[in-house]
């Protein structure tokens, strides 16, 4: 059988095609006809990737959870028929057909979560029984960060209450004073952090501001490299599987780790019906992240597709260029 590069999605394992011998042929997966490899190259990786999955009534396809959380494929037909091959030929216990979990040893770190969460809300907020080091979450979260680069920019939003007293001033757009920070799933009460935005838009979305409202947005400049802890983390795979199993068990446990807090972290907050007490598992985390030295913390918005927030433990390294003042002028809701 043979492959071609256009049946991958991701850069590592297109480039792989580099260092392979390659023939003009018809590819046995997509069917066109192209500059192809012997798919055995990419069979062991497949196999060891497989490996990580165990048949489970309640969960999904190999075919959905890898295009999920790794999107290897180009689209799901090809991924359809590249791991029905591997399935026949791997002997993992389950067909292409049968849903699939996650193995215990790839999950552990997922229930570890999903514990502390439970035990800092009900048994104990400041020791819980779980330490992150036991999980060896230190090596997750404390020793290996992503940086953003200097002169990277970000943006903060305030919605101006009082149409008289705009925020104008760039020191106005700063982070919050120690007494007038509220609690949100980064800080802690009396904590302030400053919260920011990768796009203007999405502080809009962030804010829950609505047709009328007058925000506010100041545009920040990244001073000095900034090391963070990146929820959005998406491992490309192709080299762990290379260095071995415990390499890619490490790997994908680190991302579904991160994959998960990342959500809780931003899950969306009402105005008025979230209780303070669901943000303190991720203000626990989040706290050990800053005690291990990084600036701050990336995860996606889940009110704004696309948009990240970025959450500075420190305000010293940003610096508040210009800010200017919009009125959200788009309905929330159109009817016809
Ligand atoms: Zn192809």
């Amino acid at each position: 059988m043979r492959i071609c590069a256009g049946c991958f999605k991701v850069e590592d394992w297109k480039n792989r095609f580099k260092l392979e011998q390659k023939k003009i042929c018809s590819c046995s997966f997509c069917g066109k006809k192209t500059k192809t490899v012997d798919f055995s190259v990419f069979l062991s990786p497949l196999q060891l990737l497989l490996s990580l999955f165990s048949k489970n009534e309640k969960g999904e396809s190999v075919i959905q959870l890898i295009g999920r959380d790794f999107a290897i494929f180009s689209n799901d037909e090809v991924a359809k028929r590249i791991l029905q091959c591997v399935v026949q030929l791997s002997g993992n216990g389950f067909s292409i057909k049968d849903k699939v979990s996650y193995s215990t040893e790839v999950s552990s770190a997922l229930t570890a979560w999903k514990k502390m969460k439970k035990d800092v809300i009900e048994e104990f907020r400041y020791f819980p029984s779980i330490n992150p080091e036991d999980e060896l979450w230190d090596k997750y979260f404390a020793s290996k960060f992503a940086v953003i680069k200097k002169g990277s920019v970000f943006f903060r939003g305030r919605i101006n209450e009082d149409a008289n007293k705009l925020y104008k001033k760039k020191k106005e757009l700063g982070m919050p004073p120690r007494e007038k920070a509220r609690a949100g799933r980064v800080n802690p009460y009396g904590i302030p952090c400053l919260y920011l935005t990768d796009m203007p838009d999405t502080t809009i979305y962030e804010l829950r501001a609505t047709h009328g409202d007058k925000l506010s947005v100041g545009k920040f400049i990244v001073k000095e490299n900034l090391n963070i802890v990146d929820f959005n983390y998406k491992p490309l795979l192709l080299d762990d599987i290379y260095e071995g199993e415990e390499k890619l068990i490490e790997t994908v446990r680190e991302f579904l780790l991160k994959k998960q807090i990342g959500q809780d972290l931003s899950k969306p907050i009402h105005r008025y019906d979230v209780k303070e007490i669901e943000y303190v598992p991720t203000q626990y985390i989040c706290e050990y992240i800053k005690t291990s030295g990084a600036d701050g913390v990336m995860f996606n918005s889940a009110v704004h597709h696309g948009g990240k927030n970025l959450v500075l433990f420190k305000s010293d390294k940003v610096r508040c260029t210009c800010v200017k003042v919009k009125t959200v002028d788009e309905p929330v809701m159109r009817f016809c």
